[in-house]
């Protein structure tokens, strides 16, 4: 499947595109005629996102309440470890890696090769290659390439050098073993909230439906 066959949220839509078209998150360092730095967190952006409690992903608003990332294998693993065994999970070690709207991580998890992978990938140090020549990445065992996580809430501390984000309490755990693995989940979050934005528009009675 190609990037550009994966449906986008509107703010996503609304994003600049590299040479390919692929949008650009709100986190992305542009460096000159070399163009957005997929593989690197932009220090000045990810502040204002943090700031503004924007999405790192559309750099939008979020409304208040849950918030979602993409979490590497390993982080993965852990929280469906947790889960199975009926523990709280908890990882208290910050993260570059800010959080996001449901439909942008869906759509994000599925496009963005380097969110899928584990965190070091995109640390401080990343010196990654932009070797974006898989359009979308694959995996066989469950989970194995990681999961969109909802967190109740997170916190984040602004330093000298870096942005640092903490996320508590799972409040949804959505794993995915192949890069399609959500299309399904984004177009429904897509209808919802497309049906919240008609809503919101239209004075009367809500529609007979239930949600
Ligand atoms: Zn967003």
């Amino acid at each position: 499947m190609r990037f550009d066959a994966v449906p986008k949220p509107a703010a996503v839509e609304a994003r600049p595109r590299d040479v390919r078209g692929y949008p650009v998150p709100a986190i992305t360092p542009w460096d000159g005629e070399r163009g957005p730095q997929f593989a690197l967190t932009d220090y000045e952006r990810s502040a204002d996102c943090a700031r503004g409690r924007l999405c790192s992903v559309c750099g939008t608003l979020m409304p208040r309440g849950p918030v979602w990332r993409v979490v590497g294998a390993a982080e993965s693993a852990a929280i469906g470890e947790a889960r199975a065994s009926g523990r709280p999970y908890r990882n208290l070690a910050p993260t570059l890696e800010g959080p996001g709207h449901r439909a942008c991580m869906l759509y994000a998890s599925m496009v963005c090769p380097y969110l899928a992978r584990p965190n070091a990938r995109r640390g401080l140090d990343a010196k990654a290659p932009d070797d974006m020549t898989a359009h979308v990445v694959r995996g066989a065992i469950r989970g194995e390439m990681g999961a969109v996580v909802g967190f109740a809430d997170y916190e984040f501390a602004i330093t000298a050098s870096q942005v640092l984000f903490r996320f508590v309490d799972v409040v949804e755990f959505l794993p995915h073993d192949t890069a399609d693995a959500h299309l399904d989940e984004l177009r429904r979050e897509l209808a919802a909230r497309a049906e919240d934005r008609t809503r919101d528009r239209v004075p009367g009675p809500p529609p007979d439906q239930p949600r």
